[in-house]
């Protein structure tokens, strides 16, 4: 009777010959398929026990490996009874007592041990829904595959998809669960050989792909994906259009698996504070030296101590008065290795560890501060817009401190205004609504920031109390040649005006732009073509000098 069917490969690693010539004797009176290999060395017994579908070591303790090293099941082989084990044994045997039968209990007893082992192991790397890699997984594979491969041609894509949470939350999980499994084939479609996928979390993906030395053939390769994953889905008979944002990070010589993932983490968030349905590739430049999200955090707190933050400030031309009417803060950080820092590098993992919270509220109490010292020296009243992520929006101490700050800058709350994004206004929003009333009583106005980028319905965006709409640059850049673009901002403008919002297009960067959006009935613009966003005092200059006749228009 023997008790094994399928084969069992054993490697030895030990270096005595007698343990060889035992353990054969004895495999003789077992019987089965348990052909046994002699290993010299580690590397040798790795290989072997690498090259089939079941194997156990069995070693000495001279050359017992760590545990993190060897998947396999261990027996140990020792001379006399042990007082006690190494936590990666799973069975010993002692020399003389090695019969045929306490080895093939020992045998059967390790096999067991090694499939469930496995079979758990397997569990925790493995997304439930899907079956693909989780997390962990994936960070046990990508370790791996760095090391084997010499990092040599390994791209790592994170993906995100920007509006699943709104998906989720109008059509219920169960639908929510079906998109998700229908983004996993689109993109185990796309995978090549050697390439593995896996879920990170709710709706964010890993992607690694091999041999990619080549950028053209990455591109091509990341659109194409682009493309795919932009096609409608289909759930419960309804179509359903999804964006998603990705970042790409290329494996370096001294890379390891944590930091690969956080620069495809920050490429990604890099790529999505652009407007989504796009990718970044990251560049080592925006790196700064922050290799993690603790080493991010540290910096940003010394920045707020130390008052590296700085705001610039970017006029709003009215269209029909040819004036200046407003003013957008945009938060600056004064780096004191790395010059100057645009939003986009740090404001989304601000935004990711809460520490946009504080950091909005420098934001705030500068820009007030700023509104005052223009009032002092004679300058007309300016609206103020102040971007408001939806982290921010979610601290509950946002109306006491807000009320604090406006009492302590003296300014009437009028001339404030928050922007909000399409996508933060759409997250919960029951309690975005209520917050947007209650802040509202304190007299703060409301616009929408990068309007069209996301996810809005129109019986929503009716109920909210928003003063103003912003259409993004994205329609606004190159609309002159492009008719479509046109007709989209029409659309938006009379879309607008039919909730009786006034209209900001942002990002005008020409005169033929400008002249368009004044035939379509834009009511402000805001972009390059009046002005970057500048400092205090610069901005008090460009105040003073007035605007330039060849923005006023004819009527004017
Ligand atoms: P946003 O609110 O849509 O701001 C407009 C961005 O477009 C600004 O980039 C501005 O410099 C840029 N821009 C304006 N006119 C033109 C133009 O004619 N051409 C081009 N190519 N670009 C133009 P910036 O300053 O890099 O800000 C990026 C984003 O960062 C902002 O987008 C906003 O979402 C966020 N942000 C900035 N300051 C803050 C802040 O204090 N708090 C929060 N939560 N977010 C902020
Ligand atoms: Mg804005
Ligand atoms: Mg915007």
């Amino acid at each position: 009777m023997s008790a094994f069917v399928e084969p069992l490969r054993l490697v030895l690693l030990a270096d005595t010959p007698q343990w060889s010539e035992l353990l054969r004797e004895r495999l003789g009176a077992v019987g089965g398929p348990l052909p046994l290999s002699c290993a010299a060395s580690w590397a040798d017994a790795r290989q072997l026990l690498d090259a089939a579908d079941d194997a156990v070591l069995l070693t000495t303790p001279a050359h017992l490996p760590d545990s993190r090293r060897c998947s396999a099941p261990i027996i140990l082989l020792l001379e006399h009874e042990p007082a006690d084990m190494p936590p990666q044994v799973c069975d010993w045997l002692v020399r003389d007592q090695l019969s045929a039968d306490v080895l093939r209990r020992s045998l059967r007893y390790v096999r067991e041990q090694g499939r469930l082992r496995l079979t758990l192991q397997r569990l925790a790397e493995q997304d439930a829904l899907t079956g693909i890699a989780n997390r962990q997984g994936f960070h046990t594979l990508l370790a791996a595959r760095l090391d084997e491969q010499g990092r040599r041609g390994l791209a790592l894509i994170q993906l995100d998809l920007d509006n699943f949470r709104q998906a989720n939350d109008a059509l219920g999980d169960c639908a929510g669960d079906q998109l998700i499994k229908q983004v996993v084939a689109r993109l185990k479609q796309y995978l090549e050989r050697g390439d593995q996928v896996a879920r990170l979390g709710g709706d964010e993906f890993a992607l690694l792909l091999d041999r990619h030395d080549d950028l053209e053939r990455l591109h091509a390769r990341v659109q194409h994906l682009l493309e795919a994953l932009g096609e409608p889905y289909w759930v419960d008979g309804e179509s359903l259009l999804l964006g998603c944002s990705l970042g790409v990070a290329l494996a370096k010589p001294a890379s390891t698996a944590d930091a690969l993932m956080w620069h495809a983490h920050i490429a990604m968030q890099q790529a999505k504070s652009r407007q989504g349905c796009t990718y970044h590739l990251y560049d080592e430049r925006l790196d700064h030296g922050m290799r993690s999200q603790v080493d991010l955090q540290r910096e940003l707190r010394r920045a707020l101590r130390k008052g590296e933050l700085q705001l610039h400030y970017q006029p709003r031309l009215c269209l029909h008065s040819g004036a200046i009417v407003g003013l957008e803060a945009l938060v600056r950080w004064q780096h004191e290795a790395h010059g100057l820092l645009l939003p986009g590098e740090f404001v989304p993992l601000a935004e990711e560890c809460g520490l946009i919270v504080p950091l909005g509220y420098w934001v705030i109490d500068r820009a007030m501060r700023d509104m005052q010292w223009l009032r002092e020296r004679g300058h007309a009243p300016l609206h103020m817009a102040v971007n408001l992520s939806f982290r921010q929006f979610q601290d509950s101490q946002l109306l006491p401190t807000l009320e604090r700050l406006i009492d302590s800058c003296g300014i009437d709350s009028h001339w404030l205004e928050f922007e909000l994004t399409e996508t933060a206004v759409m997250r919960r929003s029951d309690y975005v609504l209520q917050t947007m009333r209650r802040l509202g009583h304190l007299g703060v106005r409301f616009s929408l920031d990068d309007f069209g980028t996301g996810f809005s319905s129109f019986e929503h965006l009716s109920n909210l109390p928003i003063a103003l709409l912003k259409i993004d640059r994205s329609f606004v850049t190159g609309m002159e040649t492009r008719p479509q673009s046109q007709q989209l901002v029409q659309a938006m403008i009379s879309l607008a005006h039919n909730l009786d919002l006034q209209v900001v297009a942002e990002g005008v960067e020409t005169l033929e732009q400008l002249e368009l959006l004044r035939e379509f009935g834009c009511d402000q613009v805001q972009g390059y073509l009046i002005s970057k966003a500048v400092p205090l005092p610069e901005l008090a200059r460009f105040l003073a000098a007035g605007v330039r006749q060849p923005l006023l228009g004819e009527r004017l």
